[in-house]
C-alpha cells in the first residue's frame, strides 16, 4: 500500500483524518509525513521542505536536536514512570524554572500548555473565590471549556462570544469575559463594572496566535495595576513566548511580572511537557488550601523522558548562543521580506519579533488590534503560502499563522527563503 493511501485510511479511523483541529488545513488533506531534520520535514512523496511552521512552535532548536533526543535516551534507559514520590531531575527542573522566570516561585509540570492554563484559572478561581476570567480577543490558551472562544473570529463574531467549539455550556461562556487586546480603556472599564467578580485576567503576552501583536507600551502594566487593585490573579500565557524570545519569558523583557505564569512548546524541543509556576503562596494552593487544596493531578506530569528533554533544551539554550542565531536571521528575514514585498508593489506589513515572522497583507504598520488584522487579505495570505509550497518553503497556509525560524536554520536557507517568496509572490498575483 502507497504511503498516499495513508491519508485515506485515516479518515475512515480518526475523524477529520488528522489528530489535532488545526492540522486540518485545506489543501493538506493527502500530506503525510515521514521524517523530520533540523530545518526540514519530508513528505510521502519524498518532497523536502524548509519548515517554518515548527509545530506551531515547540523546537527552537531544530527538529530531532541530537543533545535534546539524547538525554531522552539515556533517561528512558534507565528510569520510567513511577507515579509515585518525585525524582531529583524534577526538582532540578522546578529549580530551573524558578531561577529563569520572574514570577516563578514554585512550579508543577503538566505534559500540555491546555492543562497548564486549565490549572492557572482553577487555582485562581479557587484562591479569589469568584467567577469571571477575562481573555483577549484573537488569544489561544488550549482546548479547555474556559478559554475556547474569540481566537480567530469572523468580522460579524467580534465584540461578542464567539465559542471555537459546540458542547460548552452556557453558563461556561457567560463566566469568561472578551476584551480586545491593547486597549487599556476596556480594561479599566471592565474592571470598573465587574472589578470584584474577577477572578483572573489570562494573556498572551504577545499575541501569536494571530501571527505577532506586540503589547503597546503600558497595556501588560494596566493588566497589572488593575489585576493588583482588584484582588485578581493575572496569568502570562508564555506558552509560546516563553523561551522562544528569552530564557525568562517576556515577563523578563517587558519587566512586568505576573502571579502566574504558563509555559510548554519550546520548553523541550518538541517533547510534550509544559508547566504553571508562579507565587509560592497562590502554588501553595495546590497541596493545601484553607478548606480543601486544588485539586491537581496527571498520569504523566513530571515523566522522566519529558524532565530530561526539557533540561537537555535549557541548558542548550543557556550554553549555546541559540537566541542571537535565530534573532538574526528573525531579522534577516524580515527586513529582507519587507524589501521583497515593496520591490513587488504588494502592500503588506511584516510582523515578527526574534525568532518569529509574519506577512500580512494589509497596508500600514504593523497591527495593532483584532480589528486591524481584519484588514489581512486572507485569500493573498493563503495563495502566497500555497505558492511558497511549490518552492517546498513551508509556512503553514492558514490565516494569521505565524512562522517560526530554529537554530537549525541557516542563512542559506533565509536567501532560499526570500528567493521564493519573490517567486511565490508573483504566482499568488497572477
Ligand atoms: N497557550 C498558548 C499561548 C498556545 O499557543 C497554546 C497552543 O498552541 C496553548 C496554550 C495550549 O498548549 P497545548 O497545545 O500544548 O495544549
Amino acid at each position: 500500500m502507497s504511503l498516499d493511501s495513508i491519508s485515506h485510511r485515516a479518515l475512515s479511523v480518526i475523524p477529520g483524518g488528522v489528530n489535532s483541529g488545526q492540522r486540518r488545513v485545506p489543501g493538506l488533506e493527502q500530506l503525510v509525513i515521514t521524517a523530520t531534520r533540523g530545518a526540514t520535514f519530508t513528505d510521502s512523496r519524498g518532497d523536502t521542505y524548509t519548515d517554518y511552521h515548527a509545530a506551531f512552535g515547540p523546537p527552537l532548536l531544530g527538529h530531532n536536536d541530537p543533545d535534546v533526543d539524547a538525554a531522552v535516551a539515556e533517561a528512558a534507559a534507565h528510569i520510567d514512570l513511577m507515579g509515585v514520590g518525585v525524582t531529583q531531575a524534577e526538582v532540578e527542573l522546578a529549580e530551573d524554572l524558578a531561577a529563569l522566570i520572574p514570577s516563578v516561585e514554585k512550579v508543577l509540570l503538566t505534559s500540555t500548555g491546555s492543562e497548564a492554563t486549565f490549572h492557572a484559572l482553577r487555582v485562581s478561581r479557587a484562591a479569589t473565590g469568584r467567577r469571571l476570567v477575562v481573555k483577549f480577543q484573537g488569544c489561544y490558551h488550549g482546548w479547555h471549556d474556559s478559554v475556547s472562544m474569540n481566537v480567530i473570529s469572523a468580522p460579524e463574531r467580534v465584540g461578542r462570544v464567539d465559542p471555537i467549539s459546540t458542547g460548552i455550556l452556557p453558563e461556561v461562556l457567560d463566566a469568561t469575559l472578551v476584551l480586545p487586546f491593547n486597549d487599556s480603556g476596556a480594561v479599566r472599564r471592565a474592571f470598573a463594572e465587574h472589578g470584584a467578580d474577577i477572578a483572573a485576567v489570562i494573556v498572551e503576552p504577545v499575541q501569536h496566535n494571530v501571527g505577532c501583536v506586540l503589547p503597546v507600551d503600558g497595556f501588560l502594566q494596566v493588566l497589572r495595576d488593575e489585576t493588583t487593585r482588584a484582588g485578581a490573579v493575572l496569568i502570562f500565557d508564555e506558552v509560546i513566548t516563553g523561551f522562544r524570545h528569552a530564557l525568562g519569558g517576556w515577563q523578563s523583557i517587558c519587566g512586568v511580572t505576573p502571579d502566574l505564569t504558563t509555559v510548554g512548546k519550546a520548553i523541550a524541543n518538541g517533547y510534550p511537557i509544559a508547566a504553571i509556576g508562579g507565587r509560592a503562596d497562590l502554588m501553595d494552593t495546590f497541596s493545601s488550601a484553607p478548606g480543601r487544596p486544588v485539586f491537581f493531578a496527571g498520569t504523566y506530569n513530571g515523566h522522566p523522558a519529558m524532565v530530561a528533554a526539557a533540561r537537555a533544551c535549557l541548558r542548550k539554550l543557556r550554553n549555546e548562543p541559540v537566541h542571537e542565531h535565530v534573532f538574526a536571521l528573525g531579522e534577516q528575514i524580515r527586513s529582507g521580506l519587507e524589501e521583497v514585498f515593496s520591490e513587488a508593489g504588494v502592500p503588506a506589513s511584516v510582523a515578527g519579533y526574534g525568532s518569529v515572522f509574519v506577512a500580512y497583507f494589509m497596508d500600514g504598520p504593523a497591527p495593532q488590534t483584532y480589528t486591524d488584522l481584519l484588514r489581512n487579505d486572507a485569500a493573498m495570505f493563503l495563495g502566497y503560502r500555497r505558492a511558497l509550497m511549490r518552492h517546498r518553503i513551508f509556512e503553514l497556509p492558514l490565516n494569521l499563522k505565524r512562522s517560526h525560524v530554529s537554530y537549525a536554520h541557516t542563512a542559506a536557507h533565509v536567501d532560499e527563503l526570500l528567493m521564493a517568496s519573490r517567486a511565490a509572490l508573483r504566482e499568488a498575483i497572477e
